[in-house]
């Protein structure tokens, strides 16, 4: 039998290919290519296509693609095959080092914000190194960057490895004034924890709301939702475990470390979280599995649902990130070490990431926003809308120490001065408080709990690394020259408690008291909805941020505000639009036959018994009608206001009238039909109820 470690990472064109594969000139200057950013010898080019091609023609690949993320969050492929004609007729497999690193998959139709007229519309694909090709089916998928003609970026991971980049290039200063001269480079690792629901396939293919719009827009909750609790960590039903078999052989294939797997809260709800990896490559591997999560399903009968609020009532889904910033020398910034010197640097890098979401709130809450996650935050199970640090009590203790010149504990006697104290190691606190905080340090990582668990992991770790790269610059330019190092670090570090400890909350962060505290006494933003925070992006702060960390150019980011809102109401166009027809098309028939059926039976009684009351049929009869008349009524109203909302053009305008006409009409419609759903006898129901979804894998 062939264990998990003769497949892993069979499938990917990795390390160990390459050395097997290269020779070791071409080798060593693509190592240096992938780990220090080296440019690329066209002679190397081609030597590495051909040596690829060659491995995935004997994995049975035809094609290859360039594999890139659009602005859409989700990634595209066009398939080329390797074949080019022979002049006596036959075929060679061909690939050359200019089709490896440049492609030209036109794809005009992708959303560019205005990036690109039509007489330039084609995008271009540039080949990312540091992330290994893999085969999926039958073709070479090369992951790349997408950019405009004129250089552009398209895509999600174009800003995220500028990004990194430019944390990078920060964090090195404050390492050479630690007299780090070691490290040549510093790097974030991300871990993303994925929820998702599995139903059953022959119930999600009956409802219209789950295929087009992947959550359920209508729906009566059942007797037993999630109050019991006995679904979060239970043992797992003997086809989901099949599945999530399935699923890691798969992930196991492609090099995914796909490590943990357990229920979650809400019934039918899972989480699959990998090991971490350096966060570009992380960013791939969670797309990939989205991706893969989604295909195995299929093959077992399942569909799984990776909409953020799939089901009003019950838990909806994120992705925790897992962030951490290390140095190629191995040491994990985020983690007190053994020195004064080290815990110093420990707190300044502690310092940054507290400045930095503190300054950039408004980055963090929009990296996240979609419609479907508008539904999570400020829901009870997820994190509030409203972004605050935990820290926990003992590094808060600390903090506090440092600021007001005082000892940090009973035992301690000496005053809290940095480069004098040994910090001790921080356990990860697991707290129900912590559970329930946006952006919690838990030991030696922070995990920022918003993402919706369909979003791209990339716009949270692009606005993060920014954000954590400006607290860095401003710090290195206040400490490079400066006589007395240890004094100013220490105010410095005294100063960013002072100014920021506004954003560090250790309660609970789903208490209503809280968000009155967040918002009126330390004035931190509630941004509710997507278009809330959405024009927050072209605040100047956030511009001048962006472009002089050269993450964004300004017409990158309007293009992205552009794309979002213009998403935002596209999402919500249809689902408005699937309830429509939803109503009309199945929920007032079903009712009215109902209905119709009911009437019978009273004539039918009442004629074979003289006199019966048959009060029970008559009562319903008319609470029926009555809800049809409403059911008719809120479609109607919810339809025009569709129609109107055509006739505007502004991107804005339309998100704002979305959220404040679309989206109430829509839940006005949903409670009248919900409230049908309770009345009507269950086979008169057009499709299946919340019940058979979420308990119905067996
Ligand atoms: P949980 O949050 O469910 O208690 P863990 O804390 O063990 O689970 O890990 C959750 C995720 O965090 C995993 O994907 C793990 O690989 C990742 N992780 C652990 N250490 C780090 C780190 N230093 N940097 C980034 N991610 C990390
Ligand atoms: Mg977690």
């Amino acid at each position: 039998m062939k264990t998990v470690s003769d497949y892993f990472g069979s499938l990917v064109f990795d390390d160990r290919v390459m050395k097997a594969k290269l020779s070791a000139k071409v080798y060593s200057s693509l190592k240096k290519t992938i780990d220090e950013g080296a440019k690329l010898d066209p002679a190397v080019a081609d030597a590495v296509a051909s040596a690829m091609k060659e491995w995935a023609v004997e994995h049975g690949a035809t094609h290859y693609t360039h594999w890139f993320q659009p602005m859409t969050g989700v990634t595209a492929e066009k398939h080329d095959s390797f074949i080019d004609p022979a002049p006596d007729g036959r075929v060679l497999m061909e690939f050359s080092g200019k089709e490896l690193i440049k492609g030209e998959p036109d794809a005009s139709s992708f959303p560019s914000g205005g990036l690109r007229a039509t007489f330039e519309a084609r995008g271009y694909t540039a080949w990312d190194p540091t992330s290994y090709a893999f085969i999926k089916g039958k073709t070479l998928c090369i992951p790349t960057a997408f950019c405009s003609y004129s250089g552009e970026a398209l895509d999600k991971k174009t800003p995220l490895l500028r990004s990194m980049e430019a944390l990078n290039k920060q964090a090195l200063r404050i390492l050479k004034l630690f007299g780090n001269t070691d490290v040549h480079c510093v790097k974030t690792s991300v871990g993303p924890e994925q929820e998702y629901f599995l139903v059953d396939k022959k119930y999600f293919d009956q409802r219209k709301d789950l295929i087009y719009t992947g959550r359920t827009l209508f729906g009566a909750m059942p007797p037993k939702g999630q109050e019991l609790d006995d679904h979060y960590f239970g043992t797992i039903k003997p086809r989901v475990e099949e599945y999530m078999q399935d699923l890691n052989e798969e992930l196991w294939k492609l090099g995914i470390l796909a490590k943990t797997e357990h229920n979650e809260v809400a019934p039918a709800q899972h989480e699959l979280a990998p090991i971490y990896s350096t966060t570009n490559i992380a960013t791939d591997h969670n797309q990939l599995t989205m991706e893969i999560m989604q295909k195995v399903a299929a093959r077992h009968g399942l569909v799984c649902l990776l909409h953020e609020k799939p089901f009003a009532g019950v838990n909806g889904s994120g992705k925790h990130n897992n962030w951490s910033i290390s140095t190629d020398t191995g040491v994990n910034l985020l983690t007190p070490g053994e020195t004064p010197y080290e815990n110093a640097q420990f707190l300044l890098f502690l310092c940054a990431v507290i400045k930095a979401v503190d300054d950039y709130q408004d980055l963090l809450r929009l990296s996240v926003a979609t419609a479907g996650n508008d539904h999570r935050l400020g829901a009870n199970e997820a994190p509030p809308a409203v972004i605050s640090i935990f820290l926990g009590d003992e590094l808060t203790e600390i903090l506090d120490a440092i600021e007001n010149d005082k000892p940090y504990s009973a035992a301690e006697k000496t005053k809290m001065k940095l480069g004098v104290n040994v910090l001790p190691k921080f356990q990860k606190d697991n707290t129900d408080r912590n559970r329930t905080s946006p952006f919690a340090f838990t030991g030696n990582k922070f995990e920022f709990r918003m993402l919706g668990s369909s979003n791209s992991i990339a716009c949270a770790n692009i606005m993060l690394n920014s954000a954590v790269a400006e607290s860095l610059k401003v710090y290195a330019d206040r400490l490079e020259g400066v006589d007395d190092f240890d004094t100013a670090l220490h105010d410095m570090i005294k100063n960013t408690i002072k100014d920021h400890k506004k954003i560090i909350f250790n309660g609970n962060g789903y208490d209503d008291a809280w968000i009155k505290e967040a918002t009126e006494k330390r004035g931190l933003l509630n941004l509710r909805t997507t278009p809330d925070c959405m024009p927050k992006l072209l605040d100047k702060k956030n511009v001048d941020m962006l472009t002089s960390h050269k993450i964004y150019t300004k017409a990158e980011i309007e293009a992205r505000c552009e794309i979002m809102l213009d998403n935002y109401s596209k999402v919500i166009n249809i689902e408005g639009l699937t309830m429509v027809d939803m109503a009309k098309k199945e929920i007032l028939p079903a009712v009215e036959e109902y209905t119709a059926d009911l009437a019978k039976s009273v004539a039918a009684k009442t004629a074979a018994v003289e006199g019966l009351s048959c009060e029970y049929e008559k009562e319903l009869i008319k609470k029926l009608s009555c809800l049809t008349d409403s059911i008719a009524s809120a479609t109607e109203d919810l339809e025009h206001a569709l129609v109107k909302l055509k006739t505007v053009d502004d991107v804005t305008e339309i998100a704002n009238a979305d959220r404040d006409e679309i989206l109430p009409k829509m839940g006005a419609l949903r409670a009248v039909a919900d409230e049908a759903e309770t009345l009507t006898a269950e086979k008169y129901w057009p499709f299946p109820t919340y019940g058979e979804l979420l308990f119905g894998v067996r």
